[in-house]
C-alpha cells in the first residue's frame, strides 16, 4: 500500500461540530497508525455559507484536541493551497477537461426554468433530476451563448444504465443505479466548483488514500465515483462513519443537547476525555476497556472495527469518562486550567497551594472543570447568602447560641485539622446532648451558604481558621 494519507475537510460554517470531530479524530488515528499524513482542507466553495472567523476557530478546536494536522492551512505542505477557494482556477480547467472528453456539458437553464422542470416532474411523480435539455444545443449554440455571457454551469454527464459500485471498509459493498443519479452540477455559474467536484479534484491532487467521513456523503460517493472514472483516476478507499444519533436514536440535534466541541470545551471537558468518549461513537477495542490515551487510540484503532450502525451520542457516559479523566489528571495543571476559569468569572484567584488543596478535595467530586470555578465558589469567596430552604431546615432557633459558642473553641485548636475539627464538633454535640448533625448542618450552611459540597471538616481545613471563624461570624449576623 502506498504511504497513507487522509484528510479532514470541514466546511467552515462557524463551528466544530461533535461528529467533524470523530470524523477528524478516526483520520488522525488511522493517518498514525499507518504513518501517514494527516491533512486539514478547508472547503469552503459555498459561499453563502461563509462565517468570518471559522476557518482559525476550526483551527483552534482542532489544536485543544490535539489532532495535530501534518499539512494544511497555517501549516503548509507541498499540495497546497489546502482552502478551495484559493484553487478556483485548477477547478475550472478540469471541469474543461471534463467537457472536452465528452463527460460534461454546459447548461444555461435559469431557475425559473429549473424550478418548472421540477414542478412538472412532481406532477408526473417523478425523480426530479435534470432533464439534459442542454444537450440538445449545437455547439454554435452553445459558442454564441457563451460568448454573449449567458450565465452558464457545467454539469456532469452520468453515463446511462450502469450499476455504480462502491466497496466501502464500514459498508461493505454497496450499490447505485446509475439512472438515479443527475447530473450534478460541477462548476456553478459564479464560477465556483460545487462540493463534488471540489472534493474529487483535491482528493486526488493532494494523494488522498483514504476517504474517511460521515455516513451523510455516502449518497454524494457515487457521483464522486463516476468523476475519478471520468478523469481516468485511480479511486481512494472509501470508508463512511456510522450516523450520530440522539438518545432516542433520532439524528444527534442541537435541540438535544451540544453538538458543538466549543461548548464542551467551555464547559471544561478535558480533550482527552472528549476524544476518548467520541472515539467509542461507532468504533470499540473488541474488549472491556474504556478509558484510552490518544497514543494508545492510535495503537488500537482500525477501520475494521468501526461498526455501521449509528452511534449514540450518551453525554452521562461523557460525564462519567471526563469525571475519571479529572480524577486522575495531574493538579498543576488542574490549577491551572481552574485558575483561569475562576479569573474570567472575576472570582479572585488564591494561591497556587490553596488551589491545590482545593483540586484536592473536589477532583473526585466534580464532573466539568467549569464545576470547580462556578459549583464551588464558596471554596474561593465568603458566600453572599445563604440557601433558603437549607437554612430553614436546619438553623434552629437555638442554632445561633450554639455556633456562638463554639467560635472560642475553633480559635483556642492547635491544629485545625479535619481530624481534629471533627473531634471538636462532636464533643460539644455531645455535651450538648445533641446528635453530631445539629452542629455539622448548620456550620456547613455557614462556612459555604449551601448544604452540599465537599466533606465538611476536610473543607473547613482548607479554609483555614480564620475564614471559617470569620465566615460563622457572618453567618450568625445574618441568621441569627
Ligand atoms: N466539506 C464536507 C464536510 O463539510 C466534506 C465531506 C467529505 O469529507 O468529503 O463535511
Amino acid at each position: 500500500m502506498s504511504t497513507v494519507r487522509v484528510r479532514f475537510a470541514p466546511s467552515p460554517t462557524g463551528y466544530l461540530h461533535v461528529g467533524g470531530l470523530r470524523t477528524a479524530l478516526y483520520n488522525y488515528l488511522f493517518a498514525k497508525k499507518h504513518g501517514g499524513a494527516f491533512l486539514l482542507r478547508i472547503e469552503d466553495t459555498d459561499r453563502t455559507r461563509y462565517v468570518e472567523g471559522a476557518v482559525e476557530n476550526l483551527i483552534r478546536t482542532l489544536g485543544w484536541a490535539g489532532l495535530q494536522f501534518d499539512e494544511g492551512p497555517g501549516v503548509g505542505g507541498d499540495r497546497g493551497p489546502y482552502v478551495q477557494s484559493e484553487r478556483l482556477s485548477l477547478y475550472r480547467e478540469y471541469a474543461e477537461q471534463l467537457i472536452r472528453d465528452g463527460h460534461a456539458y454546459y447548461a444555461f437553464d435559469t431557475a425559473e426554468e429549473l424550478e418548472a422542470m421540477k414542478a412538472e416532474q412532481e406532477r408526473q411523480k417523478l425523480t426530479p433530476k435534470y432533464d439534459r435539455r442542454a444537450l440538445m444545443l449545437t455547439p454554435s449554440e452553445i459558442e454564441a451563448k457563451r460568448a454573449s455571457g449567458t450565465p452558464s454551469v457545467v454539469r456532469l454527464l452520468v453515463p446511462d444504465a450502469t450499476t455504480v459500485v462502491i466497496e466501502d471498509v464500514v459498508r461493505g459493498r454497496v450499490e447505485f443505479e446509475s439512472a438515479m443519479i443527475d447530473d450534478q452540477v460541477l462548476l456553478k455559474s459564479d464560477g465556483y466548483p460545487t462540493y463534488h467536484l471540489a472534493n474529487v479534484v483535491d482528493d486526488h491532487l493532494m494523494g488522498i488514500t483514504h476517504v474517511i467521513r460521515g455516513e451523510e456523503w455516502l449518497s454524494s460517493t457515487p457521483k464522486h465515483v463516476l468523476l475519478y472514472r471520468a478523469f481516468g483516476w485511480d479511486l481512494p478507499v472509501f470508508a463512511h462513519l456510522p450516523l450520530l444519533l440522539n438518545p432516542d436514536r433520532s439524528k444527534l440535534s442541537k435541540r438535544q443537547g451540544d453538538v458543538a466541541v466549543e461548548d464542551y470545551m467551555r464547559k471544561g471537558y478535558l480533550p482527552e476525555a472528549l476524544l476518548n468518549f467520541i472515539a467509542f461513537l461507532g468504533w470499540n477495542p473488541g474488549d472491556e476497556r474504556e478509558i484510552f490515551s490518544l497514543e494508545e487510540l492510535v495503537r488500537e484503532f482500525t477501520l475494521e472495527r468501526v461498526g455501521k450502525s449509528g452511534a449514540v451520542f450518551n453525554s452521562e457516559k461523557l460525564d462519567s469518562v471526563n469525571r475519571q479523566y479529572i480524577k486522575t489528571a495531574p493538579t498543576p495543571r488542574l490549577v491551572e486550567e481552574i485558575g483561569a476559569r475562576l479569573t474570567a468569572h472575576g472570582v479572585p484567584v488564591p494561591s497556587e497551594q490553596q488551589l491545590a488543596g482545593v483540586v484536592a478535595l473536589m477532583k473526585e467530586r466534580v464532573t466539568t472543570l467549569e464545576e470547580f470555578a462556578t459549583g464551588c465558589v464558596y471554596l474561593f469567596t465568603d458566600p453572599a447568602g445563604y440557601d433558603e430552604e437549607a437554612a430553614r431546615k436546619n438553623w434552629k432557633p437555638e442554632t445561633g447560641g450554639w455556633l456562638k459558642d463554639l467560635v472560642p473553641l475553633l480559635r483556642g485548636m492547635e491544629g485545625f485539622t479535619a481530624t481534629a475539627l471533627e473531634a471538636v464538633v462532636k464533643e460539644r454535640a455531645g455535651s450538648l446532648g445533641v446528635g453530631a448533625g445539629k452542629l455539622i448542618h448548620p456550620l456547613r450552611l455557614a462556612v459555604s451558604g449551601t448544604s452540599k459540597g465537599p466533606g465538611l471538616f476536610e473543607m473547613m481545613e482548607l479554609l483555614g481558621r480564620d475564614v471559617c471563624v470569620r465566615r460563622i461570624e457572618r453567618a450568625l449576623a445574618a441568621l441569627g
